[in-house]
């Protein structure tokens, strides 16, 4: 059985002093959680969160396909290593939309953290009118495909993934926990396909408008084993709130 996270992605928000607040706050209700937590903050952040002990690690939002050099702006998995992140979300729709990230750069992003022993967020989802040509599932088969060629089957345990409909991130409007289901069970079904039966252990995430009313109903599904969070991980008490809702 794959293990619960429930991941926030701070995404460009939080300054230092909030962002120093939030932590502290998500720290300290840690405890009271029955899962693994993910706090990813902006960059610059980064070090400062990164000696948090017990069940909350810290990610990345990005890492460069690169190893090292002439990439101003970038930052590598061997820099992450160096500053103890444990985990670096790769492939989110913005920055796929927003930054043009291909599925080739979220391959070599993965196969970079995974030699740095850095455990790779995979983000996969369609668009709305992707749902609407019933081409989702061949839209998130492609990108998983894609993103996670090469793998070894010993990589599988340090693989999360999480289905992000694009529809659904920061409008408000959730997946209904039927569509979320359908598309988790499908996305471990490809896996198992792709990597065999250790592939049940990958943690599959939902992600979009993701929040404490909802959460428990997605959480109760077979297939959805926690989720990355956008909006509702900028408050302590939302975020915990969804992380108690397994
Ligand atoms: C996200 O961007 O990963 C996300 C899930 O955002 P939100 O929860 O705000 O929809």
């Amino acid at each position: 059985m794959a293990r619960k996270i429930v991941a926030g992605n701070w995404k460009m928000n939080m300054l230092a002093d909030d962002g120093q607040q939030l932590i502290q706050e998500i720290v300290k209700g840690a405890a009271e959680v029955d899962c693994e937590l993910i706090v990813c903050p902006a960059a610059p952040f980064l070090q400062s969160f990164s000696m948090l002990k017990g069940n909350v690690k810290i990610g990345a939002q990005n890492v460069s396909a690169f190893d090292n050099g002439a990439y101003t702006g970038e930052w590598s998995a061997a820099m992450l290593k160096s500053i103890a992140v444990n985990y670096a979300i790769v492939g989110h729709s913005e920055r796929r939309s927003l930054f043009g990230e291909t599925d080739d750069q979220v391959n070599a992003k993965v196969h970079k953290l995974l030699a740095d022993g850095i455990k790779p967020i995979v983000c996969c989802g369609e668009t709305l009118e992707q749902r609407e040509e019933k081409l989702e599932k061949e839209v998130v088969k492609l990108q998983l495909v894609k993103a996670l060629d090469g793998l070894t089957e010993e990589s599988l345990e340090n693989i999360v993934v999480a289905y992000e409909p694009v529809w659904a991130i920061g409008t408000g409007v959730t997946a209904s926990a039927e569509q979320a289901q359908e598309m988790h069970a499908f996305i471990r079904s490809t896996l198992v396909k792709l990597f065999g039966d250790r592939a049940t252990e990958i943690p599959l995430l939902y992600g979009g408008s993701c929040k404490p009313a909802n959460a428990k109903e997605l959480f109760a599904c077979e297939d959805i084993d926690g989720g990355l969070i956008g909006g509702a991980s900028l408050k302590s008490e939302s975020f915990l709130a969804i992380a108690q809702s397994f």
